[in-house]
């Protein structure tokens, strides 16, 4: 523990953001980072708890309050190591995760938790500065080759994982460069992509190869890697995207969030476009969907130069849900003020689509909604809604973006040429802790696995998916889990 009575002495802090209508100018992040003495004294806010609930509550099993106390003793390197040894990427995760390490701080039952995530990126920044960390190729070859698929968190940390147990790694990504939505979902203010090259050009640098352009079971033949590789990781993401059929849907007009994203993180980067493009600039836009995906479409119409930005969620409010009197800290995501929240939008909650609108030449021109209000079962869950009368009414705009969710992989080519088991939601089957489908060299990691969730937890599986090919390779593992074995 840094310093005992830290957290009676001081408040939270976290570092400051530039004002929105300044970073509404620009697409790079917009959060400057700690001073000095003001991160020391947020980890002196640590209670180093004789339960570490928040070690229980990151997904990584980060070891939070002894790197908490290394960077209140200004232990930079010490600190990053304790970090990095089970989390392969806290640039990624100190900048965009949810942080359920900060719901699950105990000092957040009467004060507001450490600010675990900001102190993470000051971390990770601080060590890339200084030149801490290099590049750490594997100093003996095991012989093996794996073959990751896909190169968004799960792929880039089952990779990192395996390449430091010694095999051979090759990743293959069907985009044009590697990331997965940390590339081409979220957005540049969120994430700059300088972040994320940096670090697939370490992995490179560590002996990983990655082959993008390369659309495993569409132009890279399944049955080469099935021959050539000794295990296979399928990191395929979850990307069929969730659609709402109601009346109208073929208005133009209406898009789904990741077409628009993945558009403007090109145009950020000077990418060539072959689709045509989706702009928000000088139109009316509602968001239909209230998750990161919807916020990520708000930050961006609003860079574009919408009118105006409303966002559309059916789900009841929040608070609405809860029925016992909860006392611990939580952070529902759909109550989430996000930075493209307070960036301007008009934001609703139980709110139904019922048509999309569109005049004489096949435009959108409106959207039919009206208010819904649910039925909550005893456990506090919105069950069934219905609509509320004389609350129909007809919105003006020009772009929907259809943010809903997504519903599980993509079946064609790969997965269907595989012929590998699926589960009940239509994910790939491998239980979780094994990783393993029902083709014994095949293994799975991330949203494939499990459905639409976080980088954090793609993260989580990548490293423990890692840990299981190696066992299957080696007959047994040295690499980390975040039970901490070994
Ligand atoms: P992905 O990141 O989806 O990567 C899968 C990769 O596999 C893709 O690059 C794909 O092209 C490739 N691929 C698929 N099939 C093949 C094939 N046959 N051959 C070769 N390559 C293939 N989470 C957070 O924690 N914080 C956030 O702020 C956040 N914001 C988000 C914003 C958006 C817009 C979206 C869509 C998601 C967001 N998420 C966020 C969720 C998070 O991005 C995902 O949970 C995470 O990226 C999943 O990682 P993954 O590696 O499993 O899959």
């Amino acid at each position: 523990m840094g310093k005992v009575t830290g957290f009676l002495e001081y408040e939270r802090t976290a570092p400051v953001k530039q004002d929105a209508k300044e970073r509404l100018e620009h697409y790079n992040e917009f959060v400057v980072s700690f001073e000095q003495d003001q991160v020391k004294q947020e980890a002196a806010r640590c209670m180093d708890c004789g339960v570490p609930f928040c070690q229980s509550g990151c997904p990584l099993g980060n070891v939070i309050p002894e790197f908490n106390e290394a960077v209140y003793k200004a232990e930079w390197e010490i600190a990053a190591n304790i970090l990095l040894s089970t989390n392969n990427f806290p640039e990624f995760t100190g900048r965009i995760c949810p942080a359920p390490c900060e719901s699950a701080c105990v000092l957040g039952i009467n004060k507001s938790p450490v600010s675990i995530e900001d102190i993470e990126k000051h971390i990770i920044e601080i060590a890339f500065s200084k030149g801490y960390i290099k590049a750490e190729p594997p100093l003996i070859r095991s012989g093996k080759k794996v073959a990751v698929i896909g190169s968004g968190p799960a792929g880039l940390a089952a990779a990192a994982q395996l390449n430091k147990a010694g095999h051979e790694v090759v990743v293959y990504e069907r985009d044009d460069t590697p990331g997965g939505l940390l590339n081409y979902g979220i957005p540049d203010f969120k994430l700059q992509k300088d972040v994320v090259s940096r670090r697939i050009s370490l992995m490179e640098k560590e002996g990983i190869e990655f082959k993008c352009n390369s659309n495993v079971g569409v132009n890279v033949e399944l049955n080469t890697l099935l021959r050539e590789y000794q295990s296979i990781v399928l990191a395929g993401g979850s990307t069929i995207p969730r659609d709402l059929n109601v009346t109208g849907r073929s208005a133009r007009g209406i898009h789904y969030a990741m077409d628009f994203l993945k558009q403007q993180n090109k145009r950020v980067r000077n990418f060539s476009i072959d689709q045509e493009p989706i702009l928000a600039n000088g139109k009316d836009v509602i968001v239909i969907g209230g998750g990161d995906t919807g916020s990520d479409c708000i930050g961006t119409s609003n860079r574009q130069g919408a009118r105006s930005v409303t966002q559309f969620e059916i789900m009841p409010m929040p608070a609405q849900q809860r029925t016992a009197n909860m006392p611990w800290p939580t952070y529902p995501m759909l109550l989430k003020v996000t930075s493209s929240h307070e960036e301007g939008c008009s934001r609703a909650w139980g709110v139904n689509t019922k048509e999309f609108i569109a005049d004489e030449n096949g435009a959108l021109k409106a959207l039919k909604v009206v208010d819904v209000e649910w039925e909550i079962d005893g456990a506090g869950r919105p069950v069934n809604f219905k609509e509320i009368e004389g609350t129909t009414r007809e919105l003006p705009c020009q772009l929907v973006l259809l943010a809903m969710g997504f519903l599980y992989p993509q079946k064609e080519g790969l997965l269907e040429k595989l012929g590998v088991e699926l589960d009940g939601r239509g994910n790939v089957k491998a239980e979780e802790g094994k990783y393993q489908t029902n083709i014994a060299k095949v293994f799975v990691a991330g949203d494939m696995r499990r459905g639409q969730s976080l980088v954090v937890w793609a993260i989580s599986e990548g490293r423990e998916a890692a840990r299981k090919v190696d066992e299957y390779l080696m007959g047994s593992s040295k690499l980390a889990t975040k039970d901490g074995i070994p």
